[in-house]
């Protein structure tokens, strides 16, 4: 069932001319690599024409102009030989030159655990890197006899299902929403598109044709919907149904889960499902915060949040208050800016931006081109931009407590950062030293995400009809925002870019494992679970995006949801195997993962004293961070132990 299409390119029928003008949009690196494939001649990545680390971000790694014409041409006879040839499928390399295509990948010999990570993330001859062989072992009666409730639909709950699906293990996914999707249905404010790029944002299965970079909001839920559709996964969906609660049964090993309509209006009555298992697929950014300002409900015009806009609301040559400098308003205020009479933006904390010149550029016709029709390109170009994603700026967000001043960078590799972000801001800012002085963060980088950019946020900032304004909210007043310094900004309108509930997991549903224990009240506000995926107590309850598994500089959440529903299918193989009704993660060891987590918290950016933000507690201690590798996760979450658990 599942198969991935982009081990099947397209035949080449187009002239030369054709041919050349796509070679133009080339990723030299990739093409590199695809040569090796079709020629079979491995001296194209041994000469002097390679990528170099030095050149993190050039996207053709430091390969000069001259160097790059030279490979063009190059292709240009080698792509005319495979055309007039008939498009035969070259042979499958030998695996040590696979490795060797790698490290000249990746510009630096890789270390042996990474040569089997990576190969599999390439998945080059169209394997299934996160597929679950256990279960196929397991009489089909048996995994038919098992039940799965999934809570959500959204990224994490569109792939469980068809995971599920595909194991021949009966699912139902209740989703809140009337379609599925989830942040990206949800979020409809202008300007939402992703930060990560999207070859790497997409299911490792599901690779797709992205018409931009990092695409926006209605591509990607387009693209959930397809998803949803092509492995029929609407039949096991009940939409506008949500999860009031779920309490385990510990006599039969079952939970029983309490849904209802999520429109009380229609009158639909509470109900309670019996499954064997669990999974929580609704994602860390779903509840909505609104900041706990005196006077909220006093504000005399229309007010929201960035993740409910009101698009009734015209802002059309309207006066705009924006609460919060995140990731939302960071993408909005450029838009609402050029409609709106005034816009003031209320800013907390400034955040750090990461340059990204083609954030908002369609892919060239030329690229497309070359993904669809050169054979192993696109394998070669997604491992790039994995890798490109993945490790690569972890160390530049560790601190080093040898390093002076912690609270502006934690070593002298994010201090280099530091000045280097700093210039790109001052250049944008014009000479305005007033607002580069607002925006420049009191944190080291990394201490938060940083937020992707090609210029527009600070431009919007310096125009007439922006403001913005660092003194706190004292209040909200009906006609608008009053600061401490006694100032009231008027507003026709007031929306909110505030965020969510992030450190609240699974609330508000009321969760009750074994012995009555209440989920929340277990964890008091300092979420844990065994990574990410299971909490002692709650047997047979599986995590997707759980605590401690959010990324601040490196990766694709969506690797982490695949590594999370490899290693939950790895979990019912263990059940169903052995004959039992449910697993409970052994204490000892999701303590032990929890303190080694806390740890390696504590060394980066963002576990520094000085930082605060919504991926810590009220404690201080980081609920939300994956702290270490993405090797690591992978290396985890592939197979279950069953030493972790214990069976009933
Ligand atoms: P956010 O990052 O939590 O930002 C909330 C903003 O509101 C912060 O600037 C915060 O200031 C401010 N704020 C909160 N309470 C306030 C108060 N009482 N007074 C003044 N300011 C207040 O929320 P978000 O922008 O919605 O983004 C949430 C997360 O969603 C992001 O971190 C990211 O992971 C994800 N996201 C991703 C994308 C994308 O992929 N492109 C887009 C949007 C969101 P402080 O910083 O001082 O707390």
């Amino acid at each position: 069932m599942i198969s991935n299409r982009f081990d099947q390119w397209r035949p080449i029928t187009e002239p030369d001319a054709a041919i050349a003008a796509a070679l133009e949009h080339a990723h030299i690196p990739a093409l590199l690599a695809a040569l090796v494939h079709l020629t079979g001649d491995p001296g194209l990545i041994r000469g002097a024409i390679r990528p170099s680390a030095a050149f993190f971000g050039d996207p053709q790694g430091g390969i000069s102009p001259a160097q790059q014409a030279e490979v063009r041409a190059m292709a240009l006879d080698v792509l005319r030989a495979y055309r007039d040839g008939g498009c035969a499928r070259p042979p499958a390399p030998p695996p040590e030159r696979v490795h060797e295509l790698m490290s000249f990948m990746v510009a630096d010999t890789l270390p042996e655990p990474y040569l089997e990570f990576l190969q599999s993330e390439l998945a080059l001859e169209g394997e299934d890197p996160y597929g679950q062989p256990a279960l196929g072992a397991i009489p089909r009666a048996r995994r038919a006899d098992f039940r799965v409730l999934v809570i959500g639909a959204g990224m994490s709950g569109i792939l469980a299902a068809i995971r599920l699906k595909e194991a021949g293990i009966p699912c139902l996914v209740v989703e809140k929403n009337p379609d599925v999707g989830g942040t990206w249905f949800e979020n409809t404010y202008p300007g939402c598109r992703v930060d990560s790029p999207n070859h790497t944002y997409s299911y490792s299965f599901e690779p797709n044709d992205w018409p931009q970079h990092f695409s926006d909001q209605a591509t990607l839920l387009d693209y959930f919907r397809r998803v949803a559709d092509k492995y029929r996964i609407r039949d096991m969906v009940r939409f506008g149904t949500e999860v009031v609660a779920a309490a385990f049964d510990e006599g039969a090993g079952t939970w029983r889960v309490t849904v209802r309509p999520t429109d009380r209006a229609t009158g639909g009555a509470e109900e309670v499902l019996v499954v064997n298992a669990l999974i929580s697929a609704v994602g860390q950014l779903n509840r909505p915060r609104l900041p706990d300002i005196p006077g909220r409900d006093t504000f005399r015009g229309a007010a929201f949040h960035s993740a409910q806009w009101n698009h009734a609301t015209p802002l059309d040559g309207k006066r705009i208050a924006v609460i919060g400098t995140g990731a939302s308003a960071f993408q909005f205020v450029p838009i609402i800016a050029g409609e709106a009479a005034a816009v003031t933006v209320f800013q907390r904390t400034p955040p750090w931006m990461s340059p990204t010149p083609d954030y908002f550029n369609p892919i060239p016709a030329g690229k497309h081109w070359l993904l669809n029709h050169v054979p192993y390109y696109a394998k070669w170009y997604r491992l790039w931009m994995f890798w490109r994603t993945a490790e690569g700026l972890l160390g530049a967000v560790r601190r080093d407590l040898t390093w002076n001043d912690q609270s502006r960078s934690v070593s002298a590799r994010n201090d280099d950062m530091r000045r280097l972000l700093t210039a790109y801001m001052a250049d944008l800012c014009g000479g305005d030293a007033a607002l580069l002085e607002k925006c420049i963060p009191d944190y080291p980088v990394g201490g938060k995400r940083m937020l992707r950019d090609d210029g527009r946020y600070l431009r919007s900032l310096r125009r007439d009809n922006v403001a913005l304004v660092t003194a706190r909210i004292a209040a909200i007043e009906p006609e608008g925002v009053r600061t401490t310094d006694g100032k009231l900004h008027e507003a026709d309108v007031l929306i909110y870019g505030t965020g969510f509930h992030a450190d609240r997991f699974l609330w508000p549903m009321q969760i009750t494992g074994r012995g009555g224990r209440d989920l929340q009240a277990h964890w008091n506000g300092d979420p844990r679970a065994y990574l990410g995926i299971t909490i002692p107590g709650f047997p047979n309850l599986f995590c997707c995006y759980g605590p401690n598994t959010n990324i601040v500089v490196n990766g694709s959440i969506v690797f982490f949801s695949e590594c999370e529903v490899r290693y939950i299918l790895g979990c019912i193989a263990l059940l169903l195997d052995g004959g039992h009704r449910a697993l409970d993660c052994r204490p000892a060891v999701h303590d032990a993962f929890n303190q080694s987590v806390d740890a390696a918290n504590a060394e980066m950016a963002w576990g520094a004293p000085n930082v605060q933000s919504w991926y810590k507690n009220e404690r201080g201690r980081v609920t939300q961070n994956w702290p270490f590798t993405l090797l690591e996760f992978w290396q985890r979450t592939r197979v279950p132990d069953p030493a972790d658990y214990e069976f009933s």
